[in-house]
């Protein structure tokens, strides 16, 4: 009989906390979750599920309008703000409900309620007090939105409430320049709200590879979208019905709703890890090693709250690999290289490997392969829209080091390509697969000029920070 209620406790039932908890029980292991908001984390409740939902929902009007080049007419469409988001919330309820099954069918425990820990063994729930003991615990807490500080940023909203919006707004303004201030431009302006985006920086997309970079900016100023760079909001003040922004350099914009979308920080406050002797890093986020362990040797951290590629796919494949390691006897850590990611902006960013600025540095000798062309979808829809896509290549080894696309379907497409950069693919092994015809995609594998100039220059930007941090 062990001295401890659980032998694994996590705190956090989001994607990180689920998949190692479900794979712990299955290994044997008795296992409790705590869970302070909704099951799904995140992800499922107000990140990557209801933003694609609402991505799909924004791009049916350029649907509509290419539809007239190829002999549809349509009625004007209606859009219905509340239809949108009840259908949006039964989706996120069905999976709230099958991650909370997946956690009691392999025999977990939930529990409703915040969990903090009061020493490096238990934990104090915040729900009538009761203490609970682990052999080890995991913390799996992710993070949240954060706002400057500058006046009247309580008026403004962030992604957390932008899925619940009782009316979409007329007339938006967003702040930032990262993944989820380009995926909610892309929304509220396919949806028909007037939007502005206002950036610090002279590009959004920081650290992305500048071809990239630059191709979203021509389409986002061809979508007409109030694009402000080496700007900032100042102060917002409330008016009746709407709002005044004052921008730093002094121009001033009258707005219904305004976004900041400017930075996510680790949920680590008021979690009593400095009881228990976690050690944090500058950032706030949880300090681990390579498995996932934290300076306390029975306490693991997954996932956002570790700040180290805050991605969905990348707390699960971290919780996966601390349940197989410590209660499956399959010792395995996370493998942070060649991860592909896609930015759900309109049109579509994905990539895998390093951009350009980086990729010089790393390989002195490398070859450029850039496509930039009109789809042949557009040949008929009229739409004034390019693909962007670029092939990297280090020729010392003809390894493809970089996969880069902005276009339709681009996250679709970059993670097959994915699986090739991860087995180490060359460019004879891409120009050795047949194209299939007529495809976007096939570009990647008929990319035979190089491009004449030399590489862009060397750490033109600071090295990406991955993931949906948006500390941009
Ligand atoms: C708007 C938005 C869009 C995104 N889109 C994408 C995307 O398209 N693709 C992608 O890969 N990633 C995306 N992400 C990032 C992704 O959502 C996160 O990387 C992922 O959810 C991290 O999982 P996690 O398990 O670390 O944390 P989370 O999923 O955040 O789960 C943490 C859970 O812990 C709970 N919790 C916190 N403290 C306590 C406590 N003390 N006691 C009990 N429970 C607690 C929280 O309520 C939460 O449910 C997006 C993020 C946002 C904000």
């Amino acid at each position: 009989m062990t001295r401890f209620d659980f032998d694994l406790f996590v705190i956090g039932g989001g994607s990180g906390g689920v998949r190692a908890a479900r794979i712990a029980a299955g290994h044997g292991a008795r296992v409790a979750v705590a869970e302070e908001y909704r099951f799904g984390g995140t992800c499922v409740i107000r990140g990557c599920v209801p933003k694609k939902l609402l991505v799909y929902a924004g791009r049916f009007r350029d649907e509509f309008e290419d539809a007239q080049g190829y002999g549809w007419t349509l009625e004007a469409p209606r859009f219905d703000w509340s239809a949108l988001i009840a259908n949006k919330d039964m989706e996120i309820k069905r999976l709230e409900g099958i991650y909370r099954r997946n956690v009691e069918g392999a025999g977990g425990k939930i529990f409703d309620t915040r969990a903090t820990l009061v020493d490096a063994h238990t934990v104090v729930l915040a729900d009538g007090g009761r203490k609970v003991t682990a052999g080890t615990i995991l913390v799996a807490t992710g993070g949240h939105p954060v706002k400057p500080d500058i006046p009247g940023a309580e008026h403004a909203i962030t992604s957390n409430e932008a899925f619940h919006l009782d009316e979409l707004p007329a007339s938006v303004l967003i702040v930032g320049g990262g993944y989820i201030a380009v995926e909610f431009a892309g929304i509220f302006d396919g949806l028909g709200a007037e939007t502005t985006l206002v950036y610090r920086g002279d590009k959004v997309l920081r650290g992305f590879d500048e071809d990239l970079r630059d191709g979203l900016m021509a389409e986002l100023f061809k979508r007409e979208i109030d694009v402000r760079v080496n700007a900032n909001v100042a102060r917002i003040e409330k008016n009746w019905g709407d709002y005044t922004v004052t921008l730093t350099d002094g121009a001033s914009l009258d707005v219904e709703c305004v976004m900041f979308a400017t930075g996510r920080s680790p949920n680590t406050a008021d979690l009593g890890l400095e009881k228990a002797g976690v050690k944090l890093g500058k950032q706030g986020e949880i300090r681990v090693d390579a498995q996932s362990r934290t300076s306390v040797s029975n306490i693991y951290a997954v996932g956002d709250v570790t700040d180290r590629v805050n991605l969905t796919p990348v707390a699960i494949r971290e919780g996966h690999a601390f349940a197989d390691s410590v209660f499956g006897k399959k010792p395995s850590s996370m493998d942070h290289d060649l991860i592909p990611t896609a930015v759900f902006s309109t049109p579509e960013i994905a990539t895998v490997g390093l951009p350009e600025h980086e990729a010089c540095e790393v390989y002195p000798n490398l070859d450029v392969y850039l496509a930039r062309f009109r789809p042949l979808k557009h040949t008929l829809s009229g739409r004034d829209e390019f693909v962007v896509m670029k092939l990297l290549v280090d020729a010392e080894t003809d390894k493809v080091v970089g996969c880069h696309m902005m276009g339709p379907d681009a996250a679709e497409i970059v993670q097959m390509a994915a699986i090739a950069l991860k087995m180490g693919a060359t460019k004879a092994d891409f120009d050795a697969t047949v194209a299939l015809h007529p495809s976007v995609a096939e570009e990647f594998v008929t990319m035979r000029t190089k491009r004449g100039a030399p590489a862009r220059p060397a750490a033109r930007t600071p090295p990406r920070k991955r993931g949906y941090d948006e500390t941009s």
